[in-house]
């Protein structure tokens, strides 16, 4: 089940697309549905603020350019060893040409191939190989790759996905990032209203399409009593705090 709610301030915090998927498909999945339903409905946030099990540089590009959507959330760190291993050459230390499709390595030499693919997940993406007469005589090859024989290979992104993905890594080091993010939490307290004060993960019907049904129907409820609340004025709940962390302060202290 997946929650999207407004958290506009001042405003009640109401819950706008419901999807529902089975419990192995991969949360970023949701994504371009909820994105569709609230495009269609006149929903379309600015931004929409999610974590990172929703963020892929494809859709903070789709989310974009096909709803105007800005998907908010951190986004996986550089990947591959060399990203984590001091003095190793990480993609950052590798130069690419765009319009010529070729990458420079830190040593200077000129990648071999350039071509576009597909990965496993069938996101489009450019594997560029370097040359064996470059690599193997290399000194610094094992700065490079940890292949006895192959030369190095990167896999990159097409340019705007490469581009929204820097980018994207770029806002979440700063602070204002940080600040915006912390607003992600207050979903947590609506997926605890929905389990605790309407039961949601008791499944009262077999299949996806009639499981949907049930959590648009709790997702519709939970609106009515949060509209109620907001007009009493009734104050948003604070996030309860267990036991131990309360100790936290004292023991400083
Ligand atoms: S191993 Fe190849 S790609 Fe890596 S630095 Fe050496 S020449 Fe460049």
């Amino acid at each position: 089940m997946h929650f999207s709610e407004t958290c506009d301030e001042g405003m009640p915090r109401l819950i706008t697309p419901v999807e529902t998927t089975a419990s192995t498909t991969q949360d970023q999945s949701a994504i371009p549905v909820i994105h569709a339903t609230l495009d269609a409905k006149g929903l379309r946030p600015e931004r929409h603020v999610v974590d990172q099990g929703y963020t892929s540089a494809q859709l903070l590009l789709s989310s974009q350019k096909e709803h105007g959507i800005d998907l908010y959330g951190p986004v996986a760190t550089r990947s591959g060893w060399q990203a984590y291993t001091e003095g190793a050459f990480d993609l950052s230390q590798f130069q690419i040409d765009w319009s010529q499709q070729i990458v420079k390595c830190p040593q200077g030499k000129s990648s071999r191939s350039w071509k576009a693919g597909r990965d496993s997940y069938d996101n489009p993406v450019i594997p560029v190989q370097f040359s064996g007469r470059d690599c193997t005589p290399c000194q610094a090859r094992s700065r490079c790759t940890k292949s006895k024989r192959a030369p190095r290979e990167l896999t990159l992104k097409p340019f705007e996905a490469y581009q929204a993905l820097q980018q994207a890594r770029d806002r979440q080091a700063t602070t204002t990032f940080q600040q915006d993010f912390s607003i992600r939490a207050g979903v947590e307290g609506t997926i605890s209203q929905a389990v605790r004060g309407f039961d949601v993960r008791q499944c009262r019907y077999i299949g996806l399409a009639k499981t949907h049904l049930q959590h648009i129907i709790t997702a519709a409820a939970m609106n009515v009593v949060r509209v109620i609340n907001w007009l009493e004025g009734v104050p948003l709940a604070k996030t309860r705090q267990s036991h131990f962390a309360k100790l936290a302060p004292i023991k400083s202290g």
